[in-house]
């Protein structure tokens, strides 16, 4: 991935105008649109490798554009919302956004999205077509076919949810996955309890994975979000 196209969806002029500069100034390429109709025909048409996608669009609600692009695209979306609107973020995740990015943002937060998103992109597809059998990232392997996790060369002990947390983690690489996401696919329902269990298990997965000595920190927490697994050296 060379030189990543960037679709800017954003009708706010200053703000449009702020990503559209960071993204010159680091050698990516850009489309914009301003609206989410045109959003839609341009992703369609350009089939950009990354989408930044505002949420609140004078034309239609941006969840919706994303309903759209999922229909047809699995291309990587970044949500660009205000603070006030945690709902909203998880709604669009929960709808196939890949990450998120709140208003007001600083360039350099942008500029990681993207970074992260690109290697996902990556990844995806140095995967396809590749032996799906396992999983490396940084120090941890995962055997699939054997069930198994390993950190630097040791079987990671975990119970069959920290398991279960650790693939559903490692198989959405980069991506940020909601709560209610998490505890559909580990228990196959959501309920308010879930979530506080999820978080135990989350903990005890972590000391598990994160207390090696040198180890990068794989799992990311996103408060009141979710969480995402980075892709790490
Ligand atoms: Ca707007």
């Amino acid at each position: 991935m060379n030189n990543p196209v960037v679709l800017v969806v954003e009708d706010d002029v200053p703000v449009r105008n702020l990503i559209i500069t960071t993204l010159k100034t680091h050698d990516y390429k850009y489309l914009t649109a301003k609206n989410g109709a045109e959003a839609i025909m341009m992703a369609s048409s350009h089939n950009p490798s990354v989408v930044f996608l505002d949420l609140g669009l004078p034309d239609m609600d941006g969840i919706d554009v994303i309903r759209q692009i999922r229909s047809w695209s699995n291309m990587p979306i970044i949500v660009i919302s205000a603070r006030s609107d945690d709902n909203d973020k998880i709604q669009a995740l929960d709808m196939g956004a890949d990450d998120y990015l709140t208003k007001p943002f600083s360039v350099e937060e942008l500029l990681a999205r993207l970074r992260v998103t690109v290697r996902r992109l990556v990844l995806m597809q140095s995967v396809d077509g590749a032996d799906h059998s396992t999983y490396t990232n940084g120090k941890l392997t995962i055997d699939y076919a054997a069930g198994c996790a390993y950190l630097d060369g040791e079987e990671l002990k975990t119970t069959p949810i920290e398991y279960k947390l650790l693939c559903l983690l490692a198989k959405n690489t980069g991506k940020v996955l909601t709560y209610t996401y998490i505890t559909q696919n580990i228990w196959g329902r959501n309920w308010d309890n879930d979530i506080a269990s999820l978080r135990v298990y989350m903990t005890t997965l972590r000391k598990k994975l994160e207390s090696a000595k040198d180890s990068p920190r794989y799992i990311q927490t996103h408060i009141g979000i979710g969480y995402r697994m980075l892709k790490v050296d």
